[in-house]
């Protein structure tokens, strides 16, 4: 099953013996071990922690720079990894034909877990959104987003602390539109009792892996009566196997938007199909200080993606100045979904503690810091004695 017990899988980590050069990944720890002195040290054999294999699409527009950020935090939190760096995008269109070509899906499906920046989609024409498109070809069915409160940024509350649980494959993501004659268009959501059985699986999963007390079904199935109520009966049938664990109740998708912003505390794993998840979770990237300290994580039986909620920003593009913490907690999420949970809370203890400080942070949380320096005050609260703040 890939949802809860995925989510919180442990992999052991291995000793192999490599032969010096072959391996493209970051320096091994250990020194070589004496061999025959044949006068081939690229033969000599060495023993080092077995690397995980991670796909890293920059992306584009601000991805780049992120994902620049993300990659050296992740490299110093004493995990080893090996870097598959493949492209897709607006760049790729131009040369491939196509923003998504075979080689990133192949990519991701042999290393299972990638993280990705933000891909532009073009507004009204041109290419399907390669988000989109990346879910479903990965059937990648379940968005997950936690939304935290840090420590020291100024924000309307203190105490937020859901979990967004957002179907990924369906409703109107599908991309069925079509116009109606010149002056009218439509477009067809779709929403089976599979996928929304799936996803209400996830959640009460998570739920159960994580210590939660309580999942909140969202819909708006006074209205759309056959396909959010479909959406809701499948949540009540998962529910019911989970009762007296996990507590269950349901919103209308316009007063959770208003409880949300009046009563966070309220609420805990938040189910939702596609649409209402994507509104929702850039709501509660308010909640927490915006968008550039959202993470999230799409999760799939054959693979995961990790990346931020927000986009590409391409008005901040190249210029230093986006905020990485949200691609670097995605990249803890990576963490703790490959097993390496000390390193995890490592790393986002130094985030929050960077945070809390103040004094290396980004125009967003109030200061002047360059994305890079941020990493940077990162990086060195990582390579200190004490990380937590
Ligand atoms: P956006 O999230 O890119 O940016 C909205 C605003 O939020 C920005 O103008 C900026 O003020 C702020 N912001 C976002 N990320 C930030 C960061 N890391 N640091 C500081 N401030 C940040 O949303 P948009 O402008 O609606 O979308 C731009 C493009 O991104 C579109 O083409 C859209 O399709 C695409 N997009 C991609 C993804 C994805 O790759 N998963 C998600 C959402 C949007």
């Amino acid at each position: 099953m890939a949802s809860g017990a995925t989510w919180i899988r442990h992999s052991t980590r291995e000793y192999v013996a490599t032969a010096d050069g072959d391996e493209p990944g970051p320096p091994a720890k250990a020194p070589p071990r004496p061999g025959p002195s044949c006068g081939r040290p690229e033969l000599v054999a060495r023993i080092r922690p077995m690397a995980h294999a991670v796909t890293l699409i920059p992306g584009d527009g601000i991805g780049p720079e992120l994902a620049r950020a993300t990659r050296r935090v992740l490299d110093a939190s004493g995990v080893e990894f090996d870097w598959e760096v493949v492209d897709a995008g607006e760049a790729v269109m131009a040369k491939e034909g196509t923003p998504l070509p075979q080689y990133v899906l192949d990519s991701i499906l042999r290393n299972k877990v990638a993280i990705k920046g933000p891909i532009t989609t073009p507004v009204g024409e041109g290419f399907r959104s390669v988000n989109v498109a990346l879910r479903q070809a990965l059937g990648l069915y379940a968005n997950l987003r936690p939304v935290r409160s840090i420590p020291g940024l100024k924000t309307r509350y203190d105490d937020v602390d859901l979990v967004i649980v957002r179907e990924n494959t369906e409703d109107l993501y599908t991309g069925i539109e079509h116009m109606v004659g010149p002056d009218a268009a439509e477009s067809i959501k779709i929403i089976t009792r599979a996928a929304s059985e799936r996803i209400a699986r996830f959640a009460f999963e998570y739920a159960v892996a994580n210590g939660r007390r309580k999942v909140t079904a969202v819909h708006k199935a006074n209205i759309m009566k056959l396909s959010d109520g479909l959406f809701l009966e499948s949540c009540r049938t998962v529910a019911a196997r989970y009762e007296g664990r996990v507590a269950f109740e349901d919103r209308i998708v316009d007063n959770m938007c208003m409880q949300l912003v009046q009563k966070p505390e309220l609420y805990d794993v938040l189910v939702l199909p596609n649409l209402y998840g994507d509104i929702v979770s850039d709501l509660c990237a308010g909640l927490v200080g915006g968008l550039g300290v959202a993470p999230g994580a799409n999760i799939g039986t054959e693979a995961a993606v990790f990346e931020a909620v927000h986009g590409s920003a391409p008005k901040y593009a190249g210029q230093n100045r986006a905020n990485p913490t949200a691609l670097i907690l995605s990249g803890v999420l990576l963490l703790r979904h490959i097993g390496e949970q000390a390193a995890a809370e490592r790393v986002e203890d130094s985030v929050r503690a960077v945070i809390a400080e103040g004094r290396t942070v980004t125009y967003d949380l109030g200061g002047s810091a360059g994305t890079s320096e941020f990493a940077d005050a990162i990086v060195a609260r990582l390579d200190s004695p004490v990380t937590s703040a």
